[in-house]
């Protein structure tokens, strides 16, 4: 076992991240180390480099991975299902720790709106024991709080991250919102790893027509790929009423309208595309970009449902995993890992996502 990690830490929002080594703290009782093979670059991770989300700097970002056993502490010999598990085997961990002690956490018994909750590439700086709390780092260091879940053998490590945080998202708003039907269609606005997972969740539940707006091509080509009917590029449609018209033309109204962009001025031209008494579920405003008009008269008139949802629990991850067993022969989501980087070449990722340049980009700090 090696006692030293290589990370690319955050040192200053902005500025290019850096190669910095740490010791590896010995593995005591219910902790695991895992060697990274996979890191998921998450639109989250631009806006926490920007300096848009507040975290405790120096940070090791990457709350997405993707990693091989390499020590685990005594007391660990399942994960978080039962399944056992040896140094060696593949596993993706949760990155998010609630705190088990707030009315989320205690009342309501939902801990994606945990007060306390801390995670790993997020909150947890690397000046402070274990320091290898995030993803872009050779080796991670799990806690005995840490869930994980083993890796399916017939899942490749890619497929597993390739929508990253975005699939397990995906998979708790449509919990949310109660699912879709055969025949439900559904409107959603933005192609990144969300919006793409929801294409998935929605063909898979019979959802038609199945229509996706975002940018750019190559991520509309999967979403065509991935089952969805019509794929808009939102590129020449520089105005929100140009867009609305557009998604009216093509897929008439949605019973089911799903925002996944990030972008808070998508939920005005949102709420335009809902049908009566059809639902509309919020999921991609993650980082606070600040307030956007709506017409709320849109929303009393037909009879609007409005959803919010945020994180996941470590279930849905499960469910994630489980899913790409069953149908990744077909969905083949490795496809969609279109951009890889070395760890020393993290900042470009976070350039490249940034400036949208790919569909999924992953950091491999340890090929396998
Ligand atoms: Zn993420
Ligand atoms: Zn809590």
């Amino acid at each position: 076992m090696k006692d030293k990690s290589i990370a690319a830490v955050m040192e200053k929002a902005n500025e290019p991240l850096r190669m910095r080594e740490f010791p590896i703290p010995e593995v005591k009782e219910g902790c695991v180390l895992v060697k990274t093979l996979a890191s998921g670059v998450c639109g989250t991770d631009v806006h926490c480099w920007r300096g848009q989300v507040k975290m405790p700097l120096p940070m090791i970002l990457g709350h997405e991975s993707v990693g091989t056993i390499d020590k685990l502490g005594t007391g660990r010999s399942a994960d978080s299902m039962g399944e056992p598990i040896a140094q060696g085997d593949r596993v993706f961990w949760v990155a998010g720790h609630p705190c088990g002690k707030c009315y989320g956490c205690v009342v309501l018994k939902d801990t994606t709106v945990c007060s306390g909750r801390r995670a790993y590439g997020t909150s947890y700086s690397c000046a402070d024991y274990p320091y290898l709390a995030g993803g872009y780092s050779e080796y991670v260091f799990l806690t005995e709080r840490s869930f994980l879940f083993k890796v399916p053998e017939a899942v490749p490590s890619e497929a597993a991250i390739a929508f990253g945080c975005g699939f397990p998202t995906a998979v708790k708003g449509f919990e949310v919102i109660g699912g879709v039907r055969p025949g439900t269609s559904v409107l959603i606005q933005g192609a990144g790893p969300v919006g793409l997972s929801c294409v998935v969740l929605a063909k898979l539940g019979g959802a038609n027509p199945i229509t996706v707006m975002g940018a750019p091509q190559a991520r509309l080509e999967m979403a065509r790929r991935l089952g969805a009917d019509h794929a808009i590029d939102i590129a020449p449609l520089a105005r929100p009423e140009d867009r609305v018209k557009k998604a009216r033309e093509v897929a008439g109204e949605a019973d089911l309208c799903i925002e996944a962009s990030g972008f808070p001025g998508a939920v005005a031209e949102g709420v335009e595309l809902v049908r009566a008494n059809g639902r509309y579920l919020v999921m991609g405003v993650f980082s606070d970009l600040g307030p956007a008009p709506v017409n709320p008269s849109i929303i009393v008139r037909r009879n609007l449902k409005l959803f919010g949802s945020v994180f996941w629990e470590p279930r849905h991850l499960h469910e994630v995993l489980r899913l790409l067993a069953l149908y990744n022969d077909r969905l083949k989501l490795e496809d969609a890992v279109s951009a890889k980087y070395a760890l020393e070449n993290a900042t470009q990722a976070l350039q490249d996502v940034e400036a949208l340049k790919c569909v999924k980009a992953i950091i491999s700090p340890c090929a396998a």
